[in-house]
């Protein structure tokens, strides 16, 4: 079981790994640079290889990187699509410096365009990016979104649509938000709903491109397209989506990361209590 939480990379990158066993993880998700920047302070041969090798003596066995939440890779903005298109390339060459295998992505926002334009400049623009970086191995998650405001994303047809236009999709996989899918309207609260939800994810995009999870339960009742994260059984989901996730076989193998609120001693809460569902 691969499970862990978003932890902070304040003071150096390479301090994440030791801040996940902390709290009882052996998956963890960073950022690689400050949240609110562009572009970050170039990662450093000498700072990839400290992080490497705190995460080689660490008890963690996974880290996905989480890009900056200023990128839109469907800005119908020419001036911000290609300021986006630059940052996400910045994200791509840092997780390749690391040795990060996955980078979750929200896929991005139409505005005041529609639905369609803005998924047709993502696909534009994961292409371009895949063409500009033709030799990395880091593979480009799109995460399930709940539609709040224009975000793109709260389908599996959606992403489908995305994944469908992309000519590298090999180098392309999917990231379940579970607070997000629920906001968006996929209910996973009893067994026959995680069931439907999970064989229409099976059936549109593949359990085989499901390469990341988030687990976080939701503030926000479902359907109602407002992305507000809760602490693992406290929220409108509740535990036994959990247990159903924690138990499935077929999942094993995947990262499962909380981005739940109440920082580290909430984290280590939550990753107990879905031990716990593990078990019981
Ligand atoms: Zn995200
Ligand atoms: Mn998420
Ligand atoms: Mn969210």
């Amino acid at each position: 079981m691969l499970l862990g939480a978003h932890v902070s990379i304040a003071k150096g990158v390479y301090l994440a790994p030791a801040r996940g066993e902390e709290i009882g993880a052996n998956a963890i998700q960073i950022f690689s640079k400050n949240q609110s920047q562009w572009v970050g302070k170039p990662i450093t041969e000498d700072d990839a290889e400290k992080f490497k090798k705190a995460l080689k003596e660490s008890t963690i066995e996974a880290v996905v990187i989480h890009d900056s939440y200023l990128i839109n890779l469907g800005s119908p903005d020419e001036m911000l699509l290609e300021k986006s298109r630059q940052a996400f390339l910045d994200e791509m060459d840092r997780a390749e410096r690391l040795g990060v295998p996955d980078l979750v992505f929200h896929p991005g926002s139409y505005l005041k365009t529609s639905e369609a334009l803005g998924l047709n400049k993502i696909v534009e623009s994961l292409n371009f990016v895949l063409s500009e970086r033709p030799d990395y191995t880091v593979r480009l998650l799109l995460e399930t979104t709940a539609g709040q405001g224009t975000n793109l994303g709260y389908s599996f047809e959606q992403l489908a649509y995305i994944r469908d236009g992309i000519e590298q999709k090999e180098r392309t996989g999917i990231c379940l938000d579970t607070a997000h899918i629920f906001a968006a309207g996929y209910d996973i609260r009893s067994k026959a709903a995680y069931v439907g939800t999970m064989g229409k994810f099976e059936t549109i995009l593949g359990l085989e491109n499901l390469r990341a999870f988030h687990l976080n339960d939701s503030k926000k009742p479902l359907g109602s397209r407002v992305d507000r994260h809760e602490n693992i059984g406290k929220g409108f989901i509740g535990p036994d989506a959990f247990r159903l996730i924690m138990k499935d076989e077929r999942l094993q193998h995947i990262p499962k990361i909380l981005e739940t609120p109440g920082g580290p001693e909430a984290y280590k809460v939550d990753i107990q209590t879905l031990l716990k569902l593990l078990k019981g």
